[in-house]
């Protein structure tokens, strides 16, 4: 069986009519995760995190800024959210599906989460629709766990991960890599341990190449017991914001040969859904789906 993590409360948000951001995706996918067959027993519940928890990962003086509203207005343009009670405790809510996510991924050998790839979130500033890193706390927890194991985090959204790459850049358990469209956001990129930038208009036997080679590259020389896996599926030729040009069955693909490989050398993967825009929600949750294809192929 492959958990799914899920709380209704990520669709739960209050935003200005017309906000870039698709809400409602969260709440859509698992609609259609229940009507192509997920069981009851598949579904598992965050707890929101504590603050104490997330200061483990964050400095504490932005995270009291965060939670007394005191950022300052230049700062918090970057985030992109208007500040609220309700996107705090959304945000706690996924940083821990995220952690779950892994802690189950490590039990069960697969688990996904829907939500979470907030990667834009550093140590002490948020960005692009990022308050606090849910990879980088997931990570955290698990070799804090288990201090001798070594986690993966392969990061695919089209957005380079720069606050995932900045919170590890002195952490040799936890091996960043992301691959990212040359050209997008952020513009001012950090260095991971592995990053690969692709060309706009990239299409499917190109992408899929470097997918292939850069995790076989990895696992090999890092031989990680988890993979953090963040399926963004913002490279759709759909999206808004990608610039890349894979169809719906690049997507698929690249699901499948991240879960399969993974599954195929023994390493657990948590995977998370990661950022998509696309106005036409129907759309992007049909691209969001692909994950899950791809999680019932690999794990029937
Ligand atoms: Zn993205």
């Amino acid at each position: 069986m492959v958990p799914f993590v899920y709380h209704p409360r990520y669709s739960r948000l209050e935003l200005p009519p017309r906000h870039r951001y698709p809400i409602q995706k969260y709440a859509l996918l698992k609609q259609w995760a229940d009507e192509h067959g997920a069981k009851p027993e598949q579904w598992v519940q965050p707890t929101p995190l504590h603050w104490n928890e997330v200061t483990r990962v964050h400095c504490p003086d932005y995270i009291t800024e965060l939670v007394n509203n005191r950022i300052d207005r230049k700062q918090w343009r970057r985030v992109g959210f208007p500040w609220s009670e309700q996107l705090l405790l959304r945000t706690l809510t996924s940083a821990a599906g995220t952690r779950d996510t892994a802690m189950l991924a490590m039990q069960y050998g697969c688990a996904i989460h829907f939500s979470g790839g907030y990667h834009h979130a550093h140590y002490d500033w948020g960005s692009g629709f990022c308050l606090l890193n849910d990879l980088a706390i997931a990570a955290k927890s698990v070799i804090d766990a288990c201090p001798q194991s070594k986690v993966l985090i392969f990061d695919t959204d089209v957005h380079q991960g720069d606050g995932t790459a900045t919170l590890f850049a002195d952490e040799p358990r936890v091996v960043t890599c992301s691959l990212h469209g040359e050209k997008n956001f952020p513009f001012t990129k950090s260095e991971s341990d592995l990053d690969i930038e692709l060309p706009k208009g990239t299409t499917d036997d190109d992408y899929l190449a470097v997918v292939d080679a850069t995790l076989e590259q990895l696992i090999v020389s890092h031989q990680p017991d988890l993979i953090l896996y963040d399926a963004g599926v913002d490279i759709y030729r759909q999206d808004e914001l990608g610039h890349l040009s894979i169809s719906l069955n690049g997507i698929f693909n690249r699901d499948y040969r991240v879960l399969s490989t993974a599954r195929k050398h023994n390493i657990s993967c948590a995977a998370v859904i990661g950022g998509g825009y696309q106005r036409n929600l129907a759309r992007l949750i049909k691209a969001h789906a692909q994950l899950l294809r791809a999680a019932y192929h690999v794990w029937k």
